[in-house]
């Protein structure tokens, strides 16, 4: 089978380089021919050389050519003379007449005209002179046929890449629009990734498991008359790792593996998105058992019939519409299995979720500190690392950061390391890397007048105060002035993991937040627009609280919260005037309070948070144990817990 085939591909087919080359064959011969036919030459002279020549009575014509150069033609006699040995023998082939003994290019023609036929009637000569235009005759003639041959090289280029097929492959061409555009990975390009490079996400990794597992032994199932399910939706945040998590699979299960994103679905045209789903599908059963896997589904997934002001949705729909048809189409026996990935489940679509299509949903959440930790070991693994260096630190270190995150914080610690030109990468090239990811770039050259600073430094030393003071609030790790992106200093945090939140401890979250306003207002007496980002997180905390998690006695047990997203575009609020006003009363009311608290913690602790604040204006960064100094231990720490950064 294989040897036919390569016999096959063994005989010649057109290609669009035998144009490329025709032409250059094409060139070749020309120049060769009129090397050796157009115009012959003979060996260079000098002018002077020349009259002396004229004067000796040994030149019998000179010819102008191009009225730049002169060839020169010996009498026969002169030829044989000694001095002319090194000159051109006339040819003995008679193709083009001639050839001339010597040839020169002169400057001026006028000026040389005048020289020679003084010198020929001064000397009394019998030379003549001729006129001649050459013309690099195939030259021209390639000249005019060179456009044509490229325009029927180019037509013919476009023709072939128009016409070779599908395959799965690159899309872009006019006749090629509604082929899906997937990526297909294979035994060919054998996808690498195994569950083994998928850290933590243990509950996701087990479903998907299954999966592999049924298109490994789909009669294990099918035999007890169960049915395979058809499709699985990835829910998670962004770099939580489920395109990761869906390679994985089909490394795995070592089947086909096309991947594509929603978006590519989506084109100018009508009908394009439908029709790739058609032909994606068509693809997938061919090469079956596989897998489709489709990123950030909700691209096509969001719910129908919604937000169609402009109609501009039809092609949307369209798409889902067949891609439902398309998954409700295929058998149990196909085993094509969907995958698809989304942050936005709540957008999505019900019909997409309903059993028989996407009728698992895999959360994808993430990591914890322990999967944290698995994670960094899993992209520690290519680094080398320092010997003493602790995971568990550097895992407790990242709260909140995704897979991904992790995976550029390693890069990145590299990347610092090299830089400082360590022999390996340490802890403190983590830290750095971990700060930056999270602060951006430090600019210490950030131009920052001294009152300034000592604003910065207050407001820091607000929030650090305010934090140390109140049971609820996040236990801090450190301060810094150091500017950095956007901010331009930061506290850091460590926040305990929580599942559920008690109003009392959103209120001391909010309360420390707001310490930066306060410490200015209780030490400059003025505030500034340096608390946008709390102003920011509070005010979103207290909406979230009275509207949300309905925690107001005054609005209520009642929550504006629609979890089905359907409600996104809507122009009507779910309430009247009267609680719309409740409710903005109520966010400013929690807001006041909490500020209230603050400025009396403040003024309560003034000679504390100035002591700070000059700690921090010396040493620019300040850790707990500097706060314990000034503040005594804090009654309320426990042990372990994770950091996360707080901005200006
Ligand atoms: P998503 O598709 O959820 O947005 P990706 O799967 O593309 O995220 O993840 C991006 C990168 O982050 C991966 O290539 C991998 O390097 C890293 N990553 C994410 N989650 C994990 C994990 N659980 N284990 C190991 N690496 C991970
Ligand atoms: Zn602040």
């Amino acid at each position: 089978m294989s040897n036919d085939k390569k016999v096959n591909n063994k005989k010649p087919k057109f290609s669009p380089y035998w144009v490329y080359g025709l032409i250059i064959v094409i060139f070749l011969a020309i120049n060769l021919f009129s090397g050796s036919m157009g115009s012959s030459s003979g060996s260079l002279t000098t002018p002077a050389e020349f009259f002396r020549y004229l004067k000796d009575g040994d030149v019998e014509n000179v010819q102008i050519v191009n009225r730049h150069e002169a060839k020169i033609f010996l009498t026969a006699e002169a030829a044989d003379k000694e001095i002319h040995k090194k000159s051109v023998k006339p040819q003995l082939l008679p193709i083009s007449g001639k050839s001339p003994n010597y040839q020169f290019e002169f400057g001026d023609l006028q000026n040389f005209e005048n020289q020679l036929s003084v010198a020929v009637s001064d000397n009394n000569l019998a030379t003549t002179i001729s006129y001649e235009t050459e013309q690099n005759v195939w030259g021209d003639f390639l000249l005019t046929l060179l456009p044509f041959v490229l325009i029927i090289g180019v037509w013919i280029f476009i023709m072939r890449r128009m016409s070779s097929g599908g395959g799965g492959g690159a899309g872009g061409q006019i006749f090629n629009i509604g082929k899906s555009k997937a990526k297909l990975f294979d035994q060919n390009t054998d996808v690498k990734t195994t569950f083994k490079d998928v850290a933590g996400l243990e509950g996701a990794k087990e479903e998907v498991q299954e999966i592999v597992d049924f298109l490994k032994h789909p009669e294990k199932y099918t035999s007890l008359g169960g049915k395979i399910p058809k499709g699985a939706l990835l829910v998670g945040q962004p770099g939580t790792g489920k395109t990761l998590l869906a390679k994985a699979v089909a490394g795995e299960a070592q089947v086909p593996f096309f991947s594509l994103s929603g978006s590519d679905f989506v084109e100018m045209f009508v009908g394009v998105g439908a029709s790739r789903v058609r032909d994606l599908f068509k693809q997938a059963k061919e090469k079956s058992p596989s897998i489709i896997f489709i990123d950030e589904i909700d691209a096509i997934g969001r719910a129908r019939g919604k937000s169609n002001f402009s109609g501009s949705n039809d092609e949307r729909e369209n798409t889902l519409n067949q891609l439902l048809t398309e998954m409700d189409g295929f058998g149990t026996n196909t085993n094509v299995i969907v995958l698809a990935a989304t942050n936005r489940a709540d957008v999505l679509d019900k019909a997409l979720m309903r059993a028989g299509r996407f009728d698992r949903q895999i959360f994808v959440d993430l990591p914890d500190v322990r999967e944290r930790k698995e994670i960094f070991n899993v992209h520690l693994r290519p680094l080398k690392k320092a010997k003493n260096l602790d995971t568990d630190f550097l895992s407790k270190q990242t709260p909140g950061f995704s897979g991904a995150d992790i995976a550029n914080v390693c890069n990145e610690a590299a990347l610092i390391a090299a830089r400082k030109g360590n022999k390996s990468v340490g802890k403190q090239d983590f830290l750095d890397a971990v700060d930056r990811i999270v602060g951006g770039l430090e600019k210490k050259n950030k131009i920052i007048t001294p009152g300034e600073k000592r604003a910065v430094a207050f407001h820091e030393a607000g929030h650090a105060t305010v934090s140390w003071m109140l049971e609820h609030a996040a236990p801090l790790v450190k301060v810094t002035i150091v500017p950095r992106g956007q901010s331009l200093g930061a506290a850091w945090y460590l926040p305990e993991e929580r599942l559920i939140v008690r109003p009392n401890q959103m209120l001391d979250e909010m309360c420390a937040a707001l310490g930066g306003r306060a410490a200015e207002k209780v030490i400059f007496n003025e505030i500034s627009t340096g608390a946008l980002s709390d102003l920011e997180k509070v005010t979103k905390q207290a909406r979230a609280m009275v509207t949300v998690y309905g925690l107001s006695e005054k609005v209520g047990n009642i929550t504006y919260y629609d979890s089905s997203g359907q409600n996104e575009y809507g122009f009507t609020k779910p309430y009247s005037e009267q609680t719309a006003e409740l409710i903005d009363r109520e966010i400013s009311n929690i807001i006041e309070e909490q500020y209230q608290r603050a400025i009396s913690l403040l003024e309560a602790n003034k000679v504390k948070l100035t002591e700070l604040a000059e700690v921090l204006l010396d040493k620019e960064v300040i850790f707990k144990d500097n706060l314990e100094k000034i503040f005594g231990k804090r009654p309320f720490d426990k042990e372990e817990a994770e950091v996360s950064t707080e901005e200006e």
